[in-house]
């Protein structure tokens, strides 16, 4: 029955409970899942003799009755990458198909190369990752290439010329796929981190806001347990939000954007307007090193250095001010921080935002403001993209029988 849409789905429905919950009962499953008991026990029947589930022990109901038999996924059944890559930094993470992490890799990122190049360097990267973590690649389910917008997620290609002209409609996933020999997604940084935090983080609601930034600031909304991804997987740019009393110029034309007002990029350049401060912090202001300054001037907030605090502390009061307008517009009390500009500044920025929201979001009589790190917050996107994979290729015996026959990658026998 896991061979037409609606058993596929409920398989797929299934497996996602259980990589949540950790284990599950199948009386569980059928409570969470509002589907009968027979239902769940032919689907879950089909999913261990596939390998994907395993019983693990039993659940004591207090001497009454039989006790319930408990199921996990099996984390080796499957794996999957993640890879999130930008102009300022790179992280490939491999996950198991339970979802927890595997190994990880950060590298530099793709500065002013070329997507060729670009593409060629994250492949070799991914092929060490897996060789050293011991995966065998037929045993990946896929791979979730996870950068900025605008894209177009069906064609695999970037909608904009960022960061040089040759990026513009590149076929991305095509050629990373033919190269890893695997199948490869696209999906928008801030997108793939909510998914990641949906999925396998701590919130505790299925409607949330969250605000990714690295060297730029973006955004992503869950609503009713469904990202929002607009047309072109841009969707929630928290940074070209207008700010009141913002007067800065910014990229898009615009003035006083959240980006341009308190963006990683400004952070440094304001620090680079105060010579002895940016000598002592050792801030040099080369672009591709935004998140490498931005992270020194990090550093100096948490030794105590006042000029330090009063720019990130200025920023976070911004970033809290688009918070509002992302909390306003879709009815949130839940806001999420993730992106590697937060791993060291994460308490500040949360602090602030919160403090910002407490004071101005509309609805926070009805409901307090909730302001939440990411439980992996510097590497949220790569892991929402590799359990964006987990989530959404099938993984029946179809996937399985068509993957035998694949081609092998480009350079293996
Ligand atoms: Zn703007």
């Amino acid at each position: 029955m896991l061979h037409n849409g609606a058993g596929r789905a409920t398989a797929a429905r299934m497996l996602d409970l259980l990589r949540t919950a950790g284990t599950l009962s199948r009386v569980e499953l059928a409570e969470q899942s509002g589907l009968t008991a027979a239902t769940i026990t032919n689907v879950v029947r089909r999913l261990i003799d596939d390998g994907l589930v395993h019983e693990v022990g039993r659940e004591s109901l207090q001497g009454r009755g039989q006790p319930r038999r408990l199921l996990e996924l099996d984390p080796s059944a499957w794996y999957a990458v993640g890879i999130q890559v930008d102009r300022t930094t790179t992280t490939i993470v491999v996950v198991d198909f339970a979802g927890g992490r595997v190994a990880s890799a950060g590298l530099r990122g793709s500065g002013t190369s070329g997507p060729e190049e670009t593409v060629t360097t994250l492949a070799d990267h991914v092929t060490d990752l897996l060789h050293s973590a011991q995966v065998p690649r037929d045993r990946v389910l896929g791979v979730c290439l996870v950068t900025h917008g605008p894209q177009d997620r069906e064609r695999g290609v970037l909608l904009t010329a960022q960061p040089t002209p040759e990026w513009l409609e590149y076929p991305l996933t095509s050629t990373l796929s033919q190269r890893l020999g695997l199948p490869v997604l696209l999906e928008n940084d801030a997108t793939a981190a909510a998914l990641g935090e949906q999925w396998a983080g701590t919130v505790a609601t299925d409607t949330f806001g969250l605000i990714y930034m690295a060297s730029g600031i973006g955004g992503g909304v869950v609503v009713d347990g469904d990202a929002y991804r607009g047309r072109a997987s841009n969707a929630v740019e928290i940074g070209h939000v207008a700010l009141s009393g913002g007067r800065t110029p910014c990229v898009c034309g615009n003035r006083g954007c959240a980006q341009a007002e308190a963006g990683p990029r400004t952070v440094v350049e304001q620090v680079l307007a105060d010579e002895p401060l940016a000598e002592r912090l050792g801030v040099r202001g080369a672009i591709d090193s935004t998140l490498a300054d931005f992270e020194r001037v990090a550093r100096a907030w948490r030794a105590g250095d006042p000029a330090a605090t009063a720019i990130l502390e200025r920023s976070a009061r911004w970033v809290g001010q688009a918070a509002v307008t992302l909390v306003n517009l879709f009815d949130l009390d839940t806001v999420v921080l993730a992106g590697p500009a937060f791993v060291t500044t994460g308490p500040l920025y949360q602090r602030l935002i919160l403090a910002e929201l407490e004071e101005r979001a509309l609805s926070r009589t009805l409901s307090a403001p909730t302001v939440l790190l990411s439980t992996d917050v510097g590497t949220a996107a790569a892991i929402g993209g590799a359990l964006h994979v987990l989530r959404t290729i099938p993984v029946d015996r179809d996937t399985l029988q068509h993957r035998s026959s694949a081609p092998a990658p480009e350079g293996e026998p």
